[in-house]
């Protein structure tokens, strides 16, 4: 297939100056930019003619050549590119042109903010934290201080990894974009795919100093006090996510989060079952029969609640209020007294005998009558 004229690929007179000829190129460029045209192999096409004629033009010695003997003057390896040998890649493109696109950011400062592509990519690792909490300060929430070893970004360098922030150029493998294109030939067609650009590890930029202070990673380790309020009511295994206080990645890039994983401590007396606490109070039989005043512990401190002569076991005290609070509705469960009788194991030839003397009376029968409600309709009530 004949080539075009370069001139004509660019659409450009003769007597272009090279601010004219990188012009018409950067907008040819943009027009038929893979990323604009994806599986158009026309564009493509295009893409490589008008790298391969800027190529040239661009060039003034080359420039020279052709505009004397066309483009048999560029020489016996083909067209004075043969080290792209039969033609440019899309990789030899990017980089061989990234100076074209120049600024800072690459390719996305031409396609409005590149759409997350390149060094905007890259982001840390989140952290993940575990957070021992008591039962009190599930309960009720709390304000607690976790400390957190992470990486954060070198205040000598702002973070890129240079001497003094500024000993940076941009990438020439990637051309800034921090990502590299493959082409690959396959039955269905050329395919493009991208990847992390090898040479500057997806940042865009080569260090040419490194930083004296992180010695070119970009970002050192620091341990950091990081104040958490955690809302009443929550669960083991629960997470609670604090944006940006992860990790900050190599070079630069954004900070990833930090993951609090709550875990309860068992307490030796309360057990928490949702919003509620249950607690397994022991009385003896001599309290239950003539009745008492005892005390218990809740979430809030020691509680005395009156115990009713003739209290059967298993029954179940409510102490409205006394639990844990619901993570959403915000209201607090309550406190569930399961009253135990206390059968003593050990007795004195004393108290043998006085118990003797009640066993055959008649009130130490049991007698349960219709009044007392069963195991079953106790836990209906409950947990309805
Ligand atoms: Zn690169
Ligand atoms: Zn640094």
């Amino acid at each position: 297939m004949a080539k075009r004229d370069y001139y004509e690929v660019l659409g450009v007179s003769r007597t272009a100056t090279p601010e004219e000829l990188k012009k018409a190129y950067r907008q040819l460029a943009i027009k038929f930019h893979p990323d604009k045209n994806p599986g158009n192999h026309e564009a493509e096409e295009k893409f490589k003619e008008a790298a391969e004629a800027y190529e040239v033009l661009s060039d003034s010695e080359k420039r020279k050549r052709y505009d004397q003997f066309g483009h048999s003057g560029l020489g016996s390896s083909g067209a004075g590119y043969g080290d792209f040998g039969g033609g440019m890649n899309m990789e030899d493109i990017f980089s061989r042109f990234s100076d074209i696109f120049g600024g800072g950011s690459g390719f996305e400062s031409f396609f409005g903010g590149g759409g997350g592509r390149g060094a905007t990519m890259r982001r840390g690792t989140n952290l993940r934290i575990k957070l021992k909490l008591t039962l009190q300060e599930v309960a009720e929430g709390a304000e607690k201080k976790i400390k957190v070893k992470r990486h954060v970004a070198c205040k000598s360098c702002n973070g890129n990894g240079s001497k003094n922030g500024v000993s940076l150029q941009n990438c020439g493998t990637c051309g800034g974009t921090g990502q590299v294109r493959r082409v690959t030939n396959t039955m269905l067609g050329q395919m493009i795919s991208t990847a992390t650009c090898p040479t500057c590890e997806g940042t865009g930029k080569i260090i040419s100093q490194k930083c004296d202070v992180c010695v070119g990673e970009g970002r050192v380790l620091e341990e950091e006090i990081i104040p958490i309020r955690v809302p009443a009511g929550v669960m083991e295994g629960m997470q609670l996510s604090i944006a940006g206080k992860g990790n900050y990645p190599q070079r630069g890039g954004q900070y990833g989060d930090l993951y609090v994983v709550i875990e309860e401590t068992e307490d030796e007396q309360l057990k928490r079952d949702g919003s509620n606490i249950i607690y397994d109070l022991y009385i003896s039989f001599v309290d239950a029969a003539l009745g008492a005043s005892v005390e218990v512990p809740t979430i809030d401190g020691k509680v005395k609640i009156k115990i009713e002569p003739g209290t059967q076991s298993g029954k179940i005290l409510r102490l409205k209020g006394k639990g844990v609070k619901d993570i959403q509705r915000y209201e607090r469960g309550d406190q569930l007294v399961h009253i135990n009788i206390w059968t003593p194991k050990k007795l004195t030839p004393e108290e043998k005998t006085l118990l003797e003397k009640l066993r055959n009376s008649k009130n130490f029968m049991p007698s349960p009558d219709k009044s007392e409600k069963s195991f079953f309709e106790k836990m209906k009530e409950f947990f309805q």
